[in-house]
């Protein structure tokens, strides 16, 4: 896939990962782009407009946790561009002493802004078709057991986009899901980290984990995130480290074939 000329939405936009993969974006020559984001960053956002003044930055305030609003926002985002070629879904928390919160935002959000996509971008639909890029994480795949309710979400974010994955949606609708797993990456994510954690007894080691885990900066992540849009494999899943990009083999265990 080429950038030049596509239009995309990325949430989670205003900072860390997801602020490269914007900057990253607009770069390789995107005509327009979404941000959908809880928070403002203005001065990012300033600085991306006059780093680019022939592209399109709309920014929307938005929780991604907020179904009916995500559904606005893309319906004005269709308005606004006119079509959207590229989804990145980035936005995401850590705090697993807030439970609800963190299924709400980083499962919840990516399912809402998975199935907004959809609809907007789907053949069926008179749309293009395209490309979703979900971010999950390495603990997703293998569980971390002093983070069981972010690595839960986390994993739950690779079922559901292998599930929009399947062939037989792509056939559809024209849009490929993909799964992206980074390992540690320095950003906001890790501040405070030991008072988000629900099990108090293990912030010790919670500590000394972190203190040892191999670290990649939010630039390195997002340039494997544009390959991957670049690669478009329908259902695959990506672990992202030490910037390198590589694809997984999800193993089957259940065919589930029908009884002679
Ligand atoms: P970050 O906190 O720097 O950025 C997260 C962004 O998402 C922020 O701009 C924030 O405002 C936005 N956001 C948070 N909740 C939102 C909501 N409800 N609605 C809309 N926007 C919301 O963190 P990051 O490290 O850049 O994380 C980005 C994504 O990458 C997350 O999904 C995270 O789980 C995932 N991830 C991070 C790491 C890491 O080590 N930092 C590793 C693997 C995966
Ligand atoms: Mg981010």
């Amino acid at each position: 896939m080429a950038f030049r000329g596509k239009n995309a939405v990325v949430t989670g936009g205003a900072g860390g990962i997801g602020l490269q993969v914007s900057r990253q974006l607009l770069a390789a020559g995107a005509s327009k782009l979404a941000i959908i984001d809880l928070q403002d960053n203005l001065e990012e956002f300033v600085k991306l407009r006059a780093a680019h003044p022939t592209q399109s930055v709309m920014t929307v305030k938005m929780d991604v946790a907020n179904k009916k609003g995500i559904e606005a926002t893309y319906e004005e985002i269709i308005r606004t561009f006119g079509s959207i070629d590229i989804v990145v879904n980035i936005a995401g928390i850590f705090n697993d002493k807030e439970v609800q919160r963190t299924l709400l935002v980083n499962l919840g959000g990516i399912i809402n802004s998975s199935l907004s996509a959809l609809q907007c971008m789907s053949k069926e639909n008179g749309g293009n078709g395209g490309i979703v890029v979900n971010m999950s994480s390495v603990v997703g795949l293998d569980p971390m057991f002093i983070i069981p309710v972010y690595g839960a979400t986390k994993a739950g974010i690779i079922n559901f986009t292998r599930c929009l994955g399947n062939d037989s949606f792509y056939k559809r609708s024209g849009i490929r899901f993909v799964t992206v797993c980074p390992g540690a990456t320095m950003t906001d994510m890790f501040t405070n980290f030991t008072e988000k954690i629900i099990f108090p007894e293990t912030s010790d080691e919670t500590y000394k984990i972190l203190d040892r885990l191999n670290k990649q900066s939010a630039a390195d992540v997002s340039r494997c995130i544009l390959n991957v849009l670049e690669k478009e494999k329908n259902g695959a899943v990506y672990v992202i480290e030490g910037k390198r990009v590589f694809p997984i083999e999800m193993k089957t265990y259940w065919t589930g074939k029908e009884q002679a």
